[in-house]
C-alpha cells in the first residue's frame, strides 16, 4: 500500500543524497511526504545507507498516533519532529531535514538568515528564523517532538511565506507542498545561507523591502507571473 507516497518520499531522500547538502557516504538527513486524506506520512528509515535505500524501505507512520502502519524498518529518529510540523502546519505536504553546512553554521550561531538578495526573496519572504533553543527539560524529555513543537510555535504565522527554520544548535528544517518541494527549499536555503554569510563579511545591506515584496509576489500568491502557465 501507499506506493505513490513511498515513491515520492524515496525520490526526495535520494535528492538529498545527490544534492551535496550532506557529506558523501553519510546517512544524514531525511525527508517525508504526507497524505492528509489517508492520515499518514512516508519517511526514510533510521540510519540506512542511501546507496542501499529502496522504495519499499520507506516507513509509513500514522500522523495522529505516530505508530508505524507499514514497513519493516524503524523510521527516522526525527520522525516525531516531522509529525509535529505536519500537525501544526495544515497546508504542507512535505518536510526535509539536513545538516547542510552553511545553514547549520547559522543554526549553531543562533542567528536568523537575513534576506540580502533576490535569491532569498524568491523563496523566503523575510528572514529564515533560528528558533529558540530547547531547555534541558525539553531535551531530556520528548527531544525530537519538542524540536518540532518549538519550531511550529515560532513559525505558526509565517510558515507559508517562509518555508524553513533553523533548530538552534542543530540545523535546518524545510517544508513545502510535497517532499520534493521541501528538499528543493533545503537546497535553496543552503545557497542563501552561504551567500548571507559572505554578504555579512562584506557589510551588505538588507534587501530593500519593496524588492523583497516584488520578488516574492511574482513567484507566489494570486498575482504570480514567474515561469510557465
Ligand atoms: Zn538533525
Amino acid at each position: 500500500m501507499y506506493q505513490e507516497l513511498k515513491e515520492a518520499a524515496y525520490l526526495a531522500n535520494m535528492t538529498i543524497a545527490r544534492s551535496g547538502l550532506i557529506p558523501v557516504d553519510s546517512t544524514w538527513g531525511n525527508a517525508s511526504q504526507c497524505d492528509r486524506q489517508a492520515g499518514v506520512m512516508a519517511i526514510k528509515p533510521s540510519g540506512v545507507d542511501y546507496s542501499l535505500l529502496t522504495v519499499k524501505d520507506m516507513v509509513v507512520v500514522d500522523l495522529a498516533t505516530g505508530q508505524v502502519v507499514e514497513g519493516r524498518l524503524r523510521p527516522s529518529s526525527d520522525t516525531p519532529t516531522h509529525l509535529e510540523l505536519y500537525r501544526a502546519f495544515p497546508e504542507i505536504g512535505g518536510v526535509a531535514h539536513t545538516h547542510s553546512r552553511w545553514a547549520t553554521i547559522f543554526a549553531q550561531s543562533r542567528r536568523d538568515i537575513p534576506p540580502y538578495g533576490t535569491t532569498h526573496a524568491d523563496t523566503f519572504y523575510g528572514a529564515v528564523p533560528c528558533v529558540p533553543a530547547l531547555s534541558q527539560e525539553q531535551v531530556e524529555g520528548d527531544y525530537e517532538g519538542n524540536t518540532g513543537r518549538v519550531m511550529a510555535a515560532h513559525c505558526q504565522n509565517t510558515y507559508n511565506q517562509v518555508p524553513a527554520a533553523l533548530a538552534a544548535g542543530h540545523g535546518p528544517f524545510t517544508w513545502g507542498a510535497n517532499a520534493a518541494k521541501a528538499v528543493e527549499n533545503a537546497i535553496t536555503l543552503e545557497e542563501c545561507a552561504a551567500m548571507a554569510y559572505h554578504s555579512i563579511q562584506l557589510g551588505a545591506p538588507l534587501l530593500e523591502q519593496y524588492v523583497l515584496d516584488k520578488h516574492y509576489s511574482r513567484k507566489h500568491g494570486p498575482k504570480a507571473y514567474y515561469g510557465q502557465k
